[in-house]
C-alpha cells in the first residue's frame, strides 16, 4: 500500500509540472513514504533522515519531506527532534503537497486522519507491466496488536465505477497484471458490488490480464471468492492470508476472531477448489504472554499447513494499541529464538514445494532482465513464485510456458517449453 501511495504522489505531483529523478543529487526535494507498523520500520526512515540531514549541509535550499503513517505517531514531535525535516504529510493529506512545497496557504491540515481516496489522481507507475489497484482504504478490523486503523483511519471503499474505469485505461496502455489493494481487500463493498462481484467484473474484462488482491483477512474470505478464483484462469492462484499465530489463546488476545481451526478448514477449502493454490501468510513471534506451548501450536500450524510463503515477524509494541497496555514480556532472546524457528520451517517448505515444481511446465509472465546475468530473464509465475528463465531471447510482457528444472527456497529456474522440446522429451 505504501509503494502504491508513493505512486499517487508522483502523480499528483507530476500533475502539477514537477519531475521525479533517480538521482539524489539532481532532488530539490527528497519525500520519504514511512510505515509504522513495527518500530524497526520507523527507526530505519529515521537513519534515513540522519543520513539526509548530512546533504542538506551542502545544498541548503534541499527540502525533506517525511510522508505516511509515522506522521501520525502518537506524542511525536517529528520536526522539532529531527531538525533536518521540513514538512510532514500524513497518508491522507498528499493532494497538499504541491501548495505545500510552493509555500502556498494550505486548504485543509496535512496531518488529519480524513476520508481521502484520491479519486481521479492517476498514480504515476513505474513499469507499464504490473500496476496496483487501490480499491479501499483504512481498516476496520480492531487487531490489538496493529497501528494501522489508527495511522490509516477506518475503512472506505472506492466506487466499483471508478476502479473500472482505471482497470479500463490500464488495459489501453498495455498492462499485464494488476494487484487489487486494500488493508482487507476481501470486506470491499460500494453500493453495488462485494469483493467477489467486483473480482468477478474485472476478470471478465480481458482473459489476458491476470488479476492478484492482496491482503486476505481470514474472517473476509468467502467460499464465493474461491468459486470465481477457481473458474477465472486469469485470476493468480495466490492468497495472502496473515495468520499471525498458531494459538488459540492469542488469537483471542489479537482479536482476529478466529481460530486455528477455522484458518486450516479456509485453507483447505481453498486447496479442495485450487489444487495448485498458494497460500503466504504472516506470522508475529513473541506476543505479549505467549507461552512456549503458544509458540508450539504456531510450529505445528506452519508444519501442518506448508506455506508458500511467510513474512514472520518479532512482536513489537505500538503506542496506542490495545496490545500496548500488555506487558511485553517474551523475552527478546526468546522472540528471536521462536521467530528463527518459525521461518526455518517456513523456509524448509519452501524448499520442498518448490522442489515439487521440478518437471512441471507453468505459464510465467516475464518482468525484466535478471540481475545475475544479461542471459537470464526473472518472471513470476500465477502462484507469484518468482522463475530465472536461462534464455535471452523472451521480451518482458510476454506469457511464456517455462519448464521448472530447478530452484532454491526463493526461486525457480527454467527453460522456455516449446512444442519441439516436449517432443524431443517425450
Ligand atoms: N492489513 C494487512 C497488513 C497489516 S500490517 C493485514 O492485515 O494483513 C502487515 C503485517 O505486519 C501484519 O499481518 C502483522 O503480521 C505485522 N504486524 C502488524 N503489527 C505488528 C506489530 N505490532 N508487531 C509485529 N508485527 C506486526
Ligand atoms: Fe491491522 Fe488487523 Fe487491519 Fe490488518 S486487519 S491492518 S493487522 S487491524
Amino acid at each position: 500500500m505504501n509503494m502504491y501511495d508513493s505512486e499517487l504522489v508522483a502523480g499528483i505531483l507530476t500533475n502539477e509540472g514537477m519531475n521525479t529523478t533517480n538521482y539524489i543529487n539532481d532532488a530539490d526535494v527528497i519525500l520519504i513514504n514511512t510505515c509504522s507498523v513495527r518500530a524497526h520500520a520507523e527507526e530505519r526512515a529515521l537513519s534515513h533522515v540522519m543520513q539526509l540531514t548530512h546533504l542538506k549541509k551542502k545544498r541548503p535550499g534541499l527540502k525533506i519531506g517525511l510522508l505516511g503513517c509515522m506522521t501520525r505517531r502518537p506524542g511525536s514531535r517529528l520536526l522539532e527532534d529531527y531538525p533536518g525535516i521540513d514538512f510532514v504529510v500524513g497518508p491522507e493529506g498528499y493532494r497538499l503537497l504541491p501548495a505545500l512545497l510552493r509555500d502556498e496557504p494550505l486548504q485543509g491540515d496535512p496531518l488529519k486522519v480524513g476520508y481521502e481516496d484520491y479519486e481521479n489522481i492517476i498514480p504515476l507507475r513505474k513499469t507499464s507491466l504490473s500496476a496496483y489497484v487501490a480499491i479501499s482504504r483504512g481498516c476496520n478490523e480492531e487487531c490489538t496488536y496493529c497501528i494501522v486503523p489508527y495511522t490509516r483511519g477506518g475503512e472506505r471503499s472506492r466506487s466499483s465505477a471508478e476502479i473500472i474505469k482505471e482497470v479500463e485505461q490500464l488495459l489501453k496502455q498495455g498492462f499485464k497484471e494488476i494487484t487489487l489493494l486494500g488493508q482487507n481487500v476481501n470486506s470491499y463493498r460500494d453500493s453495488s458490488l462485494n469483493f467477489a462481484a467486483l473480482l468477478d467484473r474485472i476478470s471478465r474484462m480481458d482473459s489476458n490480464l491476470r488479476i492478484r488482491f492482496a491482503t486476505s483477512h481470514p474472517m473476509n474470505i468467502s467460499e464465493g471468492i474461491f468459486e470465481i478464483m477457481a473458474q477465472r484462469e486469469n485470476i493468480c492462484k495466490h492468497l495472502h492470508l496473515p495468520v499471525q499465530s498458531g494459538s488459540a489463546r492469542i488469537l483471542e488476545l489479537m482479536k482476529r476472531r478466529y481460530t486455528h481451526q477455522q484458518y486450516l478448514s479456509i485453507v483447505e477449502k481453498a486447496r479442495s477448489l485450487m489444487p495448485e493454490i498458494a497460500i503466504t501468510t504472516d506470522i508475529i513471534s513473541g506476543f505479549p504472554t505467549e507461552t512456549e506451548e503458544d509458540h508450539e501450536a504456531t510450529v505445528q500450524l506452519v508444519r501442518e499447513i506448508q506455506f508458500e510463503n511467510a513474512f514472520t515477524f518479532k512482536y513489537s509494541p505500538r503506542e496506542g494499541t490495545e496490545a500496548f497496555s500488555l506487558v511485553d514480556d517474551v523475552p527478546e532472546d526468546v522472540k528471536v529464538r521462536r521467530l528463527e524457528a518459525v521461518s526455518h520451517l517456513v523456509r524448509d517448505s519452501m524448499v520442498e514445494r518448490n522442489q515439487s515444481m521440478i518437471g512441471q511446465v507453468v505459464s510465467v509472465l516475464v518482468e525484466k532482465t535478471s540481475r545475475r546475468s544479461d542471459e537470464m530473464m526473472v518472471g513470476r509465475t500465477g502462484t507469484n513464485k518468482k522463475v530465472l528463465i536461462s534464455s535471452d531471447f523472451v521480451e518482458p510482457g510476454f506469457t511464456v510456458n517455462v519448464l521448472i528444472t530447478g530452484c532454491t527456497s526463493q526461486s525457480l529456474f527454467g527453460a522456455i517449453y516449446t512444442p519441439e522440446k516436449a517432443h524431443a522429451l517425450a
